[in-house]
């Protein structure tokens, strides 16, 4: 028996690590099932879907079910829907994100003269002319969103910019912050969270390898959190850091010791 009902995990270095599986999160996922935990996958990534991470990981022969499983581009569908369902959509971002957005029946339009809204994510060919028009619909004091606030992110070759750096120069032109950034570890995510796996946030366990963005979502929220080093943050990190995991773990193959610790 453990005291905790659920787990959300993040993906891209806790389960994996480019196109490989990080030596463990087997392991640490079977033993999250056994302990009878409704796990729940969560990426801040804002170009992939449910159905992608589904497919990743059955490549590795990890079974995940596609509704336990939420990105930031399904995270910022689900709250447009609900709170800008009839308006168009200027998107500062990539194809692959326009077509989750528009395949949950979201409008999106070129044109930042009629949009409703603004939404801001990483473009891998954004340029002078993306923010020219970005700050002509920005200009128009509509709403504005971002769809997680990683800054960078880790790529084979190492480090890329990410949604962080583009939301940015948006809010360089426009001289605002978003209204919200919809991503982890913003409490529409925590909700968004909650809500799939029905379990209380006092019995809940994040594990992610960032601690700004996995650790701050579960330590906001009042769940129990856990770094785990096989990603991006290290031990010299983890010192210099004001945000502080309740455990660290050398990889996702650990998690076992924190639902002992939890037996009551
Ligand atoms: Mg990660």
């Amino acid at each position: 028996m453990t005291a905790y009902e659920a787990a959300i995990l993040d993906v891209d270095g806790t389960i994996v690590r480019g196109d490989r599986l990080i030596p463990g999160a087997a392991d640490g996922l079977g033993a999250l099932e056994d302990a009878g935990l409704s796990t729940l996958l969560f990426s801040n990534n804002p170009t992939r879907g449910a159905g992608h991470y589904r497919n990743r990981l059955a490549g590795h022969g990890v079974d995940v079910d596609a509704g336990n499983v939420l990105t930031s581009a399904t995270v910022t569908s689900e709250y447009l829907r609900a709170n800008h369902g009839e308006e168009s959509i200027y998107l500062l971002g990539e194809d692959r994100l326009e077509a989750i957005l528009e395949g949950a029946g979201l409008t999106v339009t070129d044109d930042p003269t009629a949009a409703d809204l603004v939404v801001g994510s990483i473009d891998r060919e954004f340029d002078y002319g993306d923010l020219e028009r970005a700050l002509v619909a920005l200009d128009r004091d509509l709403p504005f969103y971002g769809t997680d606030p990683d800054v960078t992110i880790p790529t084979d070759e190492g480090t890329a910019p990410g949604t962080g750096a583009v939301l940015a120069a948006m809010e360089a032109v426009a001289g605002r912050e978003p209204d919200a950034i919809l991503g982890k570890p913003s409490g529409v995510a925590a909700v968004a969270a909650m809500d799939r796996l029905g379990a209380r946030p006092g019995h809940t366990l994040v594990v992610g390898d960032r601690l700004d963005t996995d650790v701050a979502l579960g330590n906001r929220a009042g769940m129990t959190t856990a770094v785990v080093l096989s990603g991006i943050t290290t031990r010299a990190d983890l010192e210099a850091s004001a945000i502080d995991p309740d455990y660290v773990l050398e990889s996702l193959g650990e998690v076992g010791s924190i639902l002992r610790e939890g037996t009551e």
